[in-house]
């Protein structure tokens, strides 16, 4: 299989992580944490935001294993850019 190119470069990538990661995060008016409903949302909204084709972000994530917002984070942030991921776990 052919490689899947990034539809941005990795510094507006890298955004898109930290977009993910404070929307889900912070409380609605009503004091409700969003997170993921295991949709491409937040995604979807960055994509938006920045001008980028959607479709072609979704095949690049779908490659490094990100089938929603919370695996974008996950899988695509850690196959990508492995040094900062960070194991809080112990
Ligand atoms: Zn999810």
């Amino acid at each position: 299989m052919e490689p899947v190119a990034s539809p941005t470069d990795d510094t507006t990538l890298k955004t898109l992580f930290e977009y993910i990661d404070v929307t889900a995060h912070t409380p609605t008016e009503n004091g409700d944490v969003t997170g993921c409903d295991h949709t491409f949302r937040f995604t979807e909204q960055w994509a938006d935001k920045n001008g980028i084709d959607v479709i072609d972000l979704y095949q690049f994530l779908n490659a490094h294993g990100g089938f929603c917002d919370c695996e974008v984070c996950f899988n695509v942030e850690g196959a990508l850019f492995d040094e900062e991921f960070e194991d809080e776990e112990e």
